[in-house]
């Protein structure tokens, strides 16, 4: 969601008559985009803010602006200020479309701006977006979050869920589908609450069934769901509709009903379970990834083991696995027996001990098929390949060609690593 904050900053800026510089030292307006869900990206911006200094000295005239959910957190304009002075915009997430005016003033002599006002104002509906891929395109549909998970800073920096009007949604996905993108991923916080605040409009399943009927689309994602919100009517309606990709990505964040109930996810292992067999039985050629937390406050060794124990009963393609961070202000920060760091980090590795051989082995039952991947482009590692992704979102490094950027090809899968598949081009 923050690389799409971006990418509407971005849009805001050239709709004024902006371009994007080459390089940090030739731009005349920074922006810093933050984020704050955890701790070390925010330790990132101090530094990166810090080394901003150089340029304005260098050159007054630079406009040097931050934004985003660091930004929006209590008391962090006053914390900025007087940390980075040479900040001449301070904004909120939910001002971020004012930047081209906020801008405009401050080259017009009236600097600092601060403007962190919380949700009152709500977005409007369309802003323009300058993407940064040909492809694959982000799009929001939901804003914010009622969940309150008890480690989350996000519903105090986004503010309460705020679905956009399905017509200005289903509007931007014809566009995007006449410019000749083929994938495009729904973003929110939690997908699934789409239009509970829009009683009798329509809901998320309905949302994936317009969207679905839209050609030249050809693969829909979207992030994140949230599993307690997840029920068996949405996976029917994602079974029957093959341009709805088969990847659920299911945050469990702890296997331990324990931790479950202190972090206030709002579901248990058991149901979680049920609904992963539901998916497995409807759709056994579907992925299914989540994301962990581990050293979260009050998790003992038996906590942990038992976690342990329950993820690899449910065998996920991929674990995304990160170290609890305290984030204050959350009721998480506060809480008791606060788990050492250096435990933190042997929990980590002893998770991903239990999970990489489980990736692993799900890849490698993939040797010897035949999978559609959608090119993106040339591979990180190498020139000489290409890189996609299949629609249960596994990346292929396979030898491409550039012609076929932005097109579904043939693979077929030769060799399997953790993260990635290896194939040859049929
Ligand atoms: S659902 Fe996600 S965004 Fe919302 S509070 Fe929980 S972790 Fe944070």
């Amino acid at each position: 969601m923050n690389e799409h904050d971006s990418e509407i900053i971005a849009g805001l800026l050239e709709a004024d008559g902006y371009k994007l510089a080459e390089n940090l030292e030739d731009a005349q307006i920074i922006i810093t985009n933050t984020c704050c869900v955890r701790e070390s990206a925010e330790n990132h911006i101090w530094g990166f803010l810090g080394s901003l200094k150089r340029l304005k000295t260098a050159n007054p005239n630079i406009v040097l602006a931050v934004c985003g959910c660091m930004a929006q957190q209590d008391n962090m304009a006053e914390k900025i200020r007087a940390k980075a002075k040479h900040m001449d915009i301070i904004i909120g997430t939910f001002q971020q479309h004012r930047l081209p005016e906020y801008i405009a003033e401050v080259i017009g002599g009236n600097t600092p701006i601060i403007d962190v006002m919380g949700a009152n104002e709500d977005l409007p509906n369309t802003l323009p977006v300058a993407r940064q891929g040909k492809n694959k395109a982000q799009i929001n549909i939901i804003y914010g979050c009622n969940n309150y998970c008890s480690y989350c800073i996000v519903p105090y920096v986004r503010g309460p869920e705020r679905s956009r009007p399905p017509e200005a949604i289903i509007a931007e996905v014809e566009d995007l589908a006449e410019a000749g993108y083929k994938e495009i991923m729904l973003l929110g916080q939690n997908v699934n609450s789409y239009g509970k605040d829009l009683p009798g409009v329509m809901d998320f399943a309905g949302l994936l069934v317009c969207l679905n009927q839209i050609k030249g689309i050809e693969r829909i994602r979207y992030m994140t769901s949230h599993p307690r919100d997840f029920d068996r009517k949405l996976v029917d309606v994602i079974k029957d509709r093959p341009k709805i990709c088969p990847h659920f990505h299911l945050p469990i964040q702890s296997g331990s009903d324990k931790i479950l109930t202190l972090m206030n996810r709002g579901y248990d292992t058991a149901f979680y379970y049920d609904l992963l067999q539901y998916i497995k039985t409807e759709m056994p050629h579907a992925s299914i990834t989540t994301d962990l937390i581990v050293g979260f406050p009050g998790e003992t060794e038996k906590d942990f083991a038992e976690g342990l124990n329950f993820i690899e009963k449910c065998r996920f393609d991929v674990a995304y696995t990160f170290l609890y961070s305290k984030r204050s202000g959350t009721p998480a920060a506060t809480m008791e027996n606060q788990v050492e760091m250096a435990e933190r980090k042997l929990r980590l590795q002893r998770l991903m001990d239990i999970q990489n051989p489980i990736s692993l082995q799900i890849n490698k039952n993939l040797i010897g098929k035949n999978l559609k991947v959608l090119v993106e482009g040339v591979s990180k590692t190498s020139s000489d390949t290409y890189t996609g992704r299949t629609d249960t979102n596994k990346v292929v490094i396979f030898n491409g060609r550039e012609d076929l950027v932005g097109s579904i090809v043939d693979v077929q899968i030769t060799q399997a690593k953790t993260w990635h598949l290896i194939g040859k081009l049929l």
